[in-house]
């Protein structure tokens, strides 16, 4: 199984536009990040886990050819804001399956209306299946098996997921200790990390470690990553040699 980083940024992206900070100045391609998300693939199977506002360059830079899903994670912009570039898929493929928390599903009913739309449809709109997540329910993707961890984000409760001995979990705060039961044995999680000092909704970089220290996964990956963490090479030289900041187009085989 690949994954592909597309996307390894907070909510802004990496240059924040308008921003003279150092980072955002950076010309090493690691201190660029888009918004978050990564590509799941193998064999003839390719899923997306969200959908977020760069995921058209995201790709074509990749050069991804299709996408037989897409699992959300949750419904903030940055993560959702791309579902309207599905269409080229839809093209070649016909409809997506989407894979959300029905609050998550709501929501894009919401602000996506045109999607859902089955009375004088734009016939150029995206056209996707929705598929309800949830917690406890394994569900299957391709020919594998993706295990929801649930999560919080603050107040808001977000998806992770375990595919394989791989598990992406991005904008947690906190998580139940059942929860973590289901992350033994990883050889890779991907965790957030928004910035040295804390946040109300996100790990920063200590509680990210602590997490990977209790989980004890063979690798970790850092995501969710803010401007404000430092300079790719500085932060990386900190860390624990088996975990790593990651960084945009990062592809590792699991
Ligand atoms: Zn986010």
């Amino acid at each position: 199984m690949k994954v592909y980083f597309l996307g390894t940024g907070t909510s802004q992206g990496i240059p924040v536009i308008g921003s003279n900070h150092p980072v955002c100045k950076s010309t090493d391609f690691k201190d660029k990040r888009l918004r978050v998300s990564v590509w799941v693939s193998w064999e003839n199977h390719s899923f997306v886990i969200d959908c977020g506002p760069d995921f058209r360059q995201q790709m074509l830079f990749s050069n991804c050819q299709k996408v037989d899903g897409i699992l959300f994670t949750h419904e903030h912009s940055d993560h959702t804001a791309g579902l309207d570039d599905i269409r080229p898929f839809n093209f070649k493929q016909g409809e997506i399956p989407i894979y959300a928390h029905q609050r998550v599903i709501d929501n894009l009913k919401k602000r996506f209306d045109y999607v859902f739309e089955t009375i004088n449809r734009y016939p150029g709109a995206p056209c996707v299946k929705t598929i309800e997540v949830i917690n406890n329910q394994p569900f299957s993707i391709g020919d594998k098996t993706a295990i929801p961890i649930d999560v919080m984000h603050a107040g808001l409760q977000v998806f992770g997921y375990r595919i394989d001995d791989f598990a992406y979990l991005t904008d947690v705060k906190t998580i139940e200790d059942a929860e973590i039961e289901k992350l033994k044995n990883l050889k890779v999680l991907v965790i957030n990390a928004l910035r040295e000092e804390s946040h109300f909704a996100h790990f920063n970089l200590q509680e990210a470690l602590d997490f990977i220290t209790l989980v004890q996964p063979k690798k970790a990956y850092i995501t969710h990553i803010s401007h404000i963490l430092g300079f790719h090479e500085e932060v990386q030289k900190r860390l624990p040699e088996n975990v790593f900041l990651a960084y945009d187009n990062l592809e590792i085989t699991i």
